[in-house]
């Protein structure tokens, strides 16, 4: 990626191709998007749900109908391959409209039991939108995972501004520009396409909330950054994921998927496979079979290719410091190894027998590399699995104990005998907890996150017994008193 001051580059990874020339959005322009913003957040609101949901399910249309578009274009952008990108756009298009179908029934007023001191009120809640919402987002899956926050957000009737990573504008670019086709009016949803600082820019703007993807340790800056004004933060950043497998799982379908886990898009997916905690009785089985089925992956653009090249040049380093670490550690190879990255690509590397404190363990890696691990029994996969830092995703295979191994893993998301499959499920969140970030986009906790309660409680009728004011009669008082002791003293 080249960079100049007023514009910037998106580069193909896998060719050097210019994929296209971007705006550099400076802070002064952020500023002014985001107060158009805010007018036409008003509006957008007071559309109601009903319009609001037809115009989004437009955009889904629009989106499907011109699907071929979007892949094509990450496939560009990304290297992945471009079924892929099909697949990360379909799944997109459903949240679309997972968000618009269901906000106005997640958001609809709610009455509320007022008590017994309180009965004679009514009492209710309502969801208000923030106004506008600031999105920042990773080239990882660069319309899945941003869709996640604007979608929701422009279903519980916010404004939406976008800022998506220097490294995918191209398909930022045209997420805005199809939206534009079916807006009622401008500034409901804007692309602000730039480099970092127009990402800092935004989260120092006069947003109401920021949606932010990305790794952790920029995280942290975008919500110092909101603390000093006060904004709500969602934050969805990296993980370490972990795959328990069982000595009843089904061995050769858990080394098939956890395959797919661990090195589809290259392994740049935040809720990846990165370390495998196998029971011992079954260890050599299920290194033997991933093992042969990782023999058979070819990285490359062209067709045929399972993954593409790494999108971010910057983290072939990160890779291989992990593996020569593992090595270094005494961790045994037993696919692939020290010479695997080459002019941008990664071969799989598969480790076996790597200490727990070593980077391939700990930090995110973010490339197609897989740690197994031998455990004892699945009360040690979980210590291990729950001891590292970040707590995003998790992978069980177990014919009889998912249920049970998932209840105890801390993270935010667990698939059972499946991989990634909660992130395609439009009524369930997603996020994480620990160094993987908090709050939800999905589901109808990505409505609610999107929105703040505002209480509302209504006189219904007046009552002799007044205790909010200063003319509260002694009679009150030991009603009051008596009511409480009634109800609570004997409870022990
Ligand atoms: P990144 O943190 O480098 O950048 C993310 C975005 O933040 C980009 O748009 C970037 O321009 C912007 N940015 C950079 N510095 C900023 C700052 N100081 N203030 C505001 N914005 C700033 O992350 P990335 O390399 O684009 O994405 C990869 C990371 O994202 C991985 O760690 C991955 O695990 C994580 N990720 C998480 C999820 C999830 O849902 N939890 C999904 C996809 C990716």
């Amino acid at each position: 990626m080249a960079t100049r001051t007023q514009s910037f580059e998106s580069l193909n990874p896998a060719t050097g191709e210019v994929v296209g020339v971007f705006p550099n959005t400076s802070a002064k322009e952020v500023n002014e998007v985001v107060a158009r913003a805010k007018v036409a957040a008003e509006r957008w609101a007071n559309l109601g749900f009903r319009a609001r949901y037809l115009i989004l399910r437009s955009w889904a249309s629009l989106l499907t109908r011109e699907i071929d578009n979007a892949a094509h274009l990450i496939h560009r952008e990304t290297g992945k391959p471009l079924s892929d990108a099909t697949l990360e756009t379909a799944l997109a298009i459903e949240h679309i409209s997972w968000a618009g179908k269901f906000a106005p029934r997640v958001l609809a007023r709610q009455n509320r039991p007022s008590g017994l001191l309180m009965f004679n009120l009514h009492s209710q809640v309502q969801r208000v939108p923030f106004g506008v919402v600031g999105v920042i987002g990773p080239w990882n899956y660069p319309i899945f995972t941003p869709i996640g926050s604007i979608a929701y957000a422009l279903a519980a009737g916010n404004a939406v501004v976008f800022k998506p990573s220097e490294y995918t504008p191209a398909i930022g670019a045209w997420l805005g520009e199809t939206w534009r086709r079916v807006a009622p009016f401008e500034d409901i949803f804007t692309v602000v396409t730039g480099l970092p600082e127009t990402g800092v820019a935004l989260a120092s703007s006069d947003v109401d909330k920021i949606s932010f993807t990305g790794s952790t340790r920029t995280a942290k800056k975008v919500a110092a950054s909101c603390a000093e004004k006060m904004i709500p933060v969602v934050l969805e950043c990296g993980g370490k994921d972990p795959v328990l497998v069982d000595r009843d799982a089904d061995i050769d379908k858990a080394a098939e998927i956890t395959l797919w886990h661990a090195m589809s898009n290259a392994g740049q997916s935040c809720i990846g496979a990165e370390r495998v905690y196998v029971h011992r009785e079954v260890a050599a089985e299920f290194e033997s079979a991933i093992v042969r089925l990782a023999s058979q992956l070819k990285a490359g653009f062209g067709e045929g290719a399972h993954y593409g090249p790494a999108t971010m040049p910057s983290q072939l380093k990160v890779i291989k410091s992990h593996i020569d670490d593992a090595i270094k550690r005494g961790g045994t190879c037993i696919f692939g190894g020290k010479d695997a990255i080459h002019e941008g690509y990664v071969e799989p590397v598969i480790f076996k027998d790597v200490p727990e404190d070593s980077l391939a363990v700990t930090e995110e890696t973010f490339g197609p590399t897989l740690v197994i691990n031998t455990v004892r029994d699945m009360d040690e996969a979980v210590d291990r699995a729950n001891a590292t830092s970040y707590g995003l995703g998790a992978a069980v295979w177990s014919r009889r104990n998912g249920k049970r191994i998932a209840s105890l893993l801390r993270c935010g998301m667990v698939s059972i005998n499946a991989a990634f499959s909660f992130a395609a499920v439009g009524a369930v969140p997603f996020g994480g907890v620990k160094d993987s970030g908090y709050g939800r986009i999905h589901g109808a906790e990505g409505l609610l996150e999107f929105t703040f309660p505002r209480t509302v409680v209504k006189t219904r009728f007046r009552i002799p017994l007044e205790f909010t004011t200063f003319k509260r009669s002694k009679r009150a008082d030991s009603i009051l008193l008596a009511l409480t002791k009634l109800r609570h003293q004997k409870r022990r």
